[in-house]
């Protein structure tokens, strides 16, 4: 049986509280969500409440979910436990988990991660590399005229996805980015901005879920370890949404804004494809670590991606680096076909001096896991499946190599980026 949030509220409001009496009894246990194995939930405390009090009662909540899952024959891959104050404010965050690693607003995570755990979670002195190299301004300095980004987002590094075209797999790599970062014990927050024609709801497989407002907030949905929020939620899935500029400008900033994103050291943008207002209003309202281009091999994808590297460039939002995506055919059997004569993306990379960050193929496997909502099966392919364990090694490395870009990035603070003539 699936966990559901009722049996959670059911399961944590029946806690004891630190003041005697049940969470539920003093109208303690205020929300929870669960997509999957991936459960969170909202803990109201009393004001004062001391590290001993919260440590304590994340344990006991973390110890009866895992009864919980076990029971429904399930296993609880990730909890996070939020805790508020009266005016709704998170001051702690416990993660088990998948997302653990990352401490929430109050300080500590709340206990071993399972990516600890099973080896795979960053190199301590690597991650906190990555940690301190972000400058105080995010990067980059504004052009004239621009607003001056306000702090919107509490997230350490946000990263928008960009590509000339649509198709190209923008979204199913902003996807597996967040889900990569994710799985080595980051907190990731995934935001769809693609508002003209929003995916991650099938990718994702937010299907049966509902989009919760709680005390004027949007609360992500919490799904493959990561925090997500797509107005394809929002709105009627079946009416096309045509926004004109101002439209755009407005779905954009409060979906960024008026999400409760909590602590992220991430938050990845898929950006609608091309050039235009989403990507303008986002560089006046936030401040980037830089942008992601993603392209196919082809000569005519790569020359849109030109004018998006150069868009960005253009409003002074560093380029992390180039993706080409579809970049082969990996069959089942793991032979690699060339289709579109690959390759052309990192020589586009190197004439636009940006970064090569890597190139994923095309395979069975990530089409059937993107259409069935599971991006987690991306990076777990079975031994004996050599397309997935091609596209894995692939999605890790792209990972990798934007971990880095990210950390160079604040070590230049946006002064060293490549500079180029817009004509
Ligand atoms: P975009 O966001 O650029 O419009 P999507 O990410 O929605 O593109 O991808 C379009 C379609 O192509 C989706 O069905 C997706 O599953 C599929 N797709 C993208 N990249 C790959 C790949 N490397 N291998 C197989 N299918 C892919």
């Amino acid at each position: 049986m699936p966990l559901t949030k009722d049996g959670i509220k059911y399961v944590i409001g029946s806690l004891a509280h630190p003041l005697g009496g049940t969470l539920a009894e003093r109208d303690a246990m205020l929300w929870s969500s669960v997509c999957d194995t991936y459960a969170s939930v909202k803990i109201e405390l009393p004001e004062g409440a001391t590290r001993e009090q919260f440590d304590g009662v994340s344990k006991i909540a973390k110890q009866s979910m895992d009864a919980y899952a076990l029971r429904e024959g399930v296993r609880l891959e990730s909890f996070i436990i939020e805790y508020v104050n009266k005016g709704g404010t998170v001051v702690h965050t416990a993660r088990f988990g998948a997302m653990a690693g990352a401490s929430g607003a109050g300080g500590a995570s709340g206990g071993p991660t399972q990516s600890e755990k099973a080896g795979s979670a960053k190199p301590a002195g690597e991650k906190q590399a990555a940690a301190e190299s972000k400058p105080a301004s995010g990067g980059h300095t504004p052009i004239p005229g621009l607003k001056q980004p306000e702090r919107a987002v509490n997230a350490r590094h946000i990263i928008a996805v960009g590509a000339g075209k649509g198709g190209v797999g923008k979204s199913t790599i902003s996807l597996n980015i967040a889900v990569g970062l994710a799985r080595r014990g980051y907190a990731v927050g995934l935001l769809d901005g693609d508002i003209y024609g929003p995916s991650m709801p099938t990718m994702l497989n937010l299907a049966s879920l509902d989009a919760v407002v709680h005390r004027g907030m949007l609360q992500p949905f919490l799904t493959h370890g990561i925090k997500a929020m797509t107005i394809g939620k929002l709105v009627d899935a079946d009416k096309p949404l045509i926004w004109r500029g101002p439209m755009a400008h407005g779905a954009f900033k409060q979906l960024t804004e008026q999400t409760e994103w909590g602590e992220l050291d991430y938050l990845i943008i898929d950006l609608p494809p091309g050039t235009g207002d989403v990507s303008l209003t986002m560089a006046q309202t936030l401040q980037l670590a830089g942008a992601v281009v993603v392209c196919t091999p082809q000569k005519v994808a790569q020359d849109d991606a030109v004018r998006a590297a150069k868009m960005f460039q253009q409003l002074q939002i560093p380029v992390l680096g180039v993706v080409e995506n579809m970049s082969s055919f990996v069959g089942d059997d793991g032979k690699v076909y060339d289709i579109f004569g690959r390759g052309g993306a990192e020589v586009m990379a190197q004439k636009l001096n940006v970064p090569f960050l890597g190139a994923v193929p095309i395979t069975m496997s990530l089409r059937r896991n993107s259409d069935s909502g599971d991006p987690t099966s991306n990076f777990t392919p079975a031994k004996d499946d050599l397309a997935g364990q091609r596209l894995a090694k692939a999605m890790e490395d792209l990972v990798t190599n934007l971990e880095g870009q990210v950390a160079l990035a604040g070590v230049r603070g946006g002064s060293g980026k490549p500079t180029l003539t817009i004509s």
